[in-house]
């Protein structure tokens, strides 16, 4: 993002991750940044502390993507706290990961309602309040693109939703000059999953770089796709997976 702009973002699941270090960094490119979060309260504030630290103005906001009513309500709650709504980055995620025998319809309509149906309805809602040079980011994952291994059934189907409607919400939008792409993250270290964790030496070995990404590294893409520099880049899905499509 140019650091001229002052521009308004909201993430989803900012609290903590890949989320946490976006709106960080959305915040130093000079964005005033809004976040949501479910659980971790003592995480979302501890960012918000620090984006008002970097003189932009910060929003923590409990909205559970599980929830259908609660994304939408924090897209407009960013809008008309901030006066204006030019990113949104739907990053909030869950990971349901197991033999497809052990999945329970529930966890199919818990995986679906938060990593699709959330997704879904902040972009519905982001389009009513967006201008001109509006940006739309959602993170999808590698695993979408290539499966590692066994178990990843529910969670790759559900990220996969991602690219079937970004590619086509960009042709809706465009005309208004608002982007909508996809970013696909290889394995980054997280509470998630962490680079130290039981699944850890596969997924390195995975890369070509032999080794994690960081939350910086998916935020920085971000970043650039959320600026100007950008203008030009949509509909697209955008890997930074350390070469594991490679
Ligand atoms: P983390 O588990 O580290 O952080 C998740 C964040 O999302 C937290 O801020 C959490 O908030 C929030 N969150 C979780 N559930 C919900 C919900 N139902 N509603 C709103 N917010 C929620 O995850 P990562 O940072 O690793 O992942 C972020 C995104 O990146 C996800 O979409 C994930 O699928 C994707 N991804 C991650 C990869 C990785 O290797 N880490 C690889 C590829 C994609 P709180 O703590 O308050 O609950």
């Amino acid at each position: 993002m140019n650091s001229t702009d002052t521009r308004t973002a909201l993430v989803t699941g900012g609290s903590r991750g890949i989320g946490a270090a976006t709106a960080l960094r959305l915040a130093q490119d000079g964005a005033d940044v809004a976040l949501t979060y479910v659980q971790d309260e003592d995480g979302a504030r501890e960012i918000v502390q620090k984006i008002e630290a970097y003189g932009r103005r910060a929003l923590a906001l409990r909205a559970d993507s599980a929830d259908p009513e609660a994304v939408p309500a924090a897209v407009h709650e960013a809008a008309n706290t901030f006066g204006r709504l030019d990113i949104l980055v739907n990053n909030a995620g869950i990971g349901v990961l197991g033999p497809i025998g052990s999945l329970t319809p529930a966890d199919v309509d818990r995986v679906l309602a938060v990593n699709v149906r959330a997704v879904f309805l902040a972009c519905r809602a982001a389009a009513t309040r967006m201008e001109r040079g509006g940006r739309i980011i959602s993170v999808g994952t590698a695993l979408s693109r290539r499966a590692g291994g066994p178990g990843g059934t529910l969670y790759a189907m559900s990220k996969s939703a991602l690219a079937g409607l970004t590619k086509p919400l960009a042709h809706e939008l465009g005309p208004r000059s608002i982007t909508v792409n996809l970013v696909q993250p290889g394995p980054i270290d997280t509470d998630l999953n962490p680079a130290d964790g039981p699944y850890a030496a596969g997924q390195r070995a995975g890369t070509a770089l032999d080794r994690f990404g960081t939350t910086a590294e998916v935020a920085s893409l971000i970043s650039y796709l959320a600026g100007d520099e950008a203008a030009y880049i949509t509909g697209t899905e955008v890997v930074v997976d350390g070469g594991h499509a490679a």
